[in-house]
């Protein structure tokens, strides 16, 4: 699960780290007026956010440094008004209802830190570079050796002496050091309290020297979050921080029926039981020229309602020119997939070619029924294995 950056800043300032103030948004008027607060209040400059699940914003220019009352209108009116595309969003883009308004910083170095889960190493690990800001990923692709990384004990966690020789690592000095320390034990005590999978600040800041602050002051400025849903169980707090107008409608309602589903880009849209076998229905797809529209997974102990509800949200999807079943029946009945079928047929209609393989718990029964009904299914075909099932889907959706 992921939240937003205004919620995740507040979630580091409780766990300690230095964020600077700022306040979530929703209407032109209310960023106007939050913007002269911080300018009133001494704010040289005030930062305006688009608050949607997807980085990239500086770039889109959806992140505006304001100085005066004017400018905060004319950059929320933008933000609010135009969908945001980055390469981390869907291709038409994402709709931006929340605006973060914040006290704005002078920089002089930004860096990246993160902890988050090294599955090879099976622990988390610290992640910093001093090459941090809004081209990261560009950096981790072209020189590598610029990402620092240090293991964690899984049970210890960070521990004090391995922050400091990160912020010598990345070339802090003086009072920055001790700042720096402080801003990751705060990542790693929020990433362990809140069951995090990731915790990410980029960028971490240093401000130029002024009086106050001689050797500049380190903050945080950006952040993002993911949790482990398994975990979301015990993390309530967390869990109501959820914004379900981010996540897909489809991926939503299919959660309510207890089915697993996730829309890709391609045009075959897959029906099958277990993770798994997902998974290879996707590949095996794929390897006969074809392209999966999602994945989905209904599970052992999906009943008739809930398979006639997946083949509505496959069907409902316009980019499907062709169903897979793919049902290998272990506690799932072959006859129930059967029947959903025909009641699928008879309540949404498959307009598209459908491929059917069964096998299994009931098969004979399954098929019985799909017999029976056949010239209520036209675009029916059946398959007697995976392979033959996968060269059919796709040969009829190429024609
Ligand atoms: P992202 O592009 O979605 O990761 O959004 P960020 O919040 O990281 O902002 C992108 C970039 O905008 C940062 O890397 C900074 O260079 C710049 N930026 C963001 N906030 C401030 C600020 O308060 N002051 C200044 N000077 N630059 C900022
Ligand atoms: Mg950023």
């Amino acid at each position: 699960m992921k939240i937003h950056e205004y919620q995740a800043r507040e979630l580091l300032m409780e766990a300690g780290a230095p964020v600077p103030p700022g306040a979530m948004t929703e209407t032109v008027e209310e960023a106007v007026a939050e913007a002269t607060e911080l300018l009133e209040a001494g704010s040289d400059m005030v930062v305006i956010k688009a608050q949607v699940h997807a980085g990239g914003r500086g770039k889109a220019g959806f992140v505006k440094l304001v100085r005066t009352r004017d400018e905060a209108r004319s950059a929320a009116e933008f933000m609010l008004s135009n969908r945001m595309t980055s390469p981390q969003t869907p291709p038409d883009g994402l709709e931006v209802t929340r605006l973060l308004v914040a006290s704005g910083v002078d920089i002089e170095s930004e860096f990246y830190l993160a902890i988050t889960v090294d599955r090879a190493r099976s622990t988390y690990t610290l992640i910093a570079s001093a090459e941090g800001g809004v081209e990261i990923e560009k950096v981790a692709e072209e020189s590598p050796e610029l990402i620092l990384k240090e293991p964690l004990d899984p049970l210890l966690g960070l521990q004090a002496w391995q922050a400091r020789k990160m912020a010598f690592r990345l070339g802090l000095e003086g009072k920055q050091v001790g700042q720096a320390v402080k801003a990751m034990m705060a990542v790693d005590s929020l990433l362990r309290s809140r069951d995090a999978t990731l915790v990410e600040i980029n960028p971490l800041v240093v401000t130029p020297a002024s009086p106050t602050h001689p050797d500049g002051q380190v903050l945080a400025i950006d952040a993002k979050l993911n949790f482990d849903d398994n975990a979301l169980f015990r993390q309530k707090e967390i869990h109501a921080l959820a914004d379900p107008g981010e996540e897909d409608p489809a991926e939503v309602h299919a959660q309510k029926f207890g089915l697993s589903y996730v829309a890709l880009d391609g045009n075959i849209g897959c029906l099958v039981n277990g993770a798994g076998l997902a998974m290879s229905t996707m590949d095996i797809i794929k390897l006969h020229g074809g392209d999966p529209a999602n994945f989905l997974d209904v599970g052992g102990s999906a009943d008739r309602e809930a398979v006639t509800e997946a083949f509505r949200i496959i069907l409902s999807d316009s980019k499907v020119k062709g169903v897979l079943v793919n049902i290998f029946g272990g506690i799932m009945r072959c006859d129930t997939i059967a029947e959903a079928i025909v009641e699928s047929a008879q309540e949404v209609g498959f307009n598209v070619p459908l491929v059917v393989r069964l096998e299994g718990t009931n098969v004979e029964a399954a098929r019985a029924i799909l017999r029976d009904k056949q010239s209520e299914l036209p675009t029916m075909r059946s398959a007697e294995d995976l392979t033959e099932a996968a060269k059919m889907v796709c040969g009829l959706v190429a024609d």
